[in-house]
């Protein structure tokens, strides 16, 4: 039995030679590790609310309670969870690719515990917590009351994951390397992400716009789909090893993919 190659040939010399390639991941990519994607969150005990209920400034200040019941829960599910062999795949093609920048709208950290170097996270990191009135990072609190949020240590002042919630912009500093990454590379990634949040979305059409190949993974057809130059459609899991394997098939390999 043969299998098909995954990239026709044109496509496959095409990232061999090129000198910068984008990575720009979304909830999709995290899926293999049991981190739901807002899709899928959005069932059994979260079904009633939508994101904008549960990740908003205003849903902060008006029903923090709730707000930080759904971040618990969430942080749950990060810190059981383990990167997954398209996280691997991620940091492998770094190793192998003279400039390799990672664009993530995710905020589970998976990609730097897979050993991605170059990560830029767009959205923060779940993990981390801040205070609302002056961002001091904060990593112990006491007990907030129920239905409450717990308070800075330091000032007072109500505490929050250090995400960008909807509605709230980007980091300044972060959101223009992205743009440089995207403006400058052959080659954009763009996977699992369903490419309605902004302005993250609008990075694929910038690089293509620019000249680059736009390739992407996902299971579902998406709006990126149409400006995609090749549209691999499966799980990120198996595809990103199997395009790390084509791409790359002579040179060592630090992790089994
Ligand atoms: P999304 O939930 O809107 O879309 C997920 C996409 O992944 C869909 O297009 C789906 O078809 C695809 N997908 C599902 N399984 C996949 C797989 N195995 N391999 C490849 N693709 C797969 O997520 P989004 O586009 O990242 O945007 C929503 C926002 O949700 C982001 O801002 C992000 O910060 C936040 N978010 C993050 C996490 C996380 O950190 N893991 C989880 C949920 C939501």
């Amino acid at each position: 039995m043969t299998t098909q190659p995954l990239l026709a040939p044109e496509v496959q010399r095409y990232l061999q030679r090129a000198q910068r390639i984008v990575a720009l991941t979304g909830a999709g990519i995290s899926a293999e590790s049991g981190i739901p994607t807002f899709r899928d969150a959005q069932t059994g005990l979260w079904a009633r609310y939508n994101p904008q209920e549960l990740a908003s400034p205003e849903a902060l200040a008006t029903n923090p309670g709730l707000v930080w019941a759904w971040y618990t829960w969430r942080r749950g599910l990060v810190k059981q969870a383990a990167p997954n062999p398209g996280h691997l795949a991620l940091a492998e093609m770094e190793r192998r690719v003279p400039q390799f920048t990672l664009i993530t709208q995710n905020v589970d950290g998976l990609h730097q515990q897979a050993g991605s170097q170059n990560v830029l996270e767009l959205h923060g990191n779940i993990m981390r917590t801040v205070c609302v009135a002056h961002r001091h990072p904060v990593t112990q609190w006491e007990p907030a009351p129920e239905g409450e949020a717990p308070k800075c240590p330091i000032c007072g002042s109500v505490l929050r994951p250090d995400v960008v919630l909807f509605g709230e912009n980007l980091p300044t500093d972060v959101f223009q390397q992205a743009l440089e990454a995207s403006r400058t590379c052959d080659a954009m990634l763009v996977i699992g992400t369903s490419g309605v949040v902004y302005p993250a979305a609008a990075l694929p059409g910038l690089a293509k716009e620019n000249g680059a190949l736009v390739i992407e993974i996902n299971p579902q057809e998406t709006p990126l789909s149409a400006e995609a130059d090749v549209c691999l459609r499966g799980p990120a899991g198996e595809i990103l090893p199997a395009l790390v394997r084509q791409v790359w098939p002579d040179q060592p390999t630090t992790q089994k993919l």
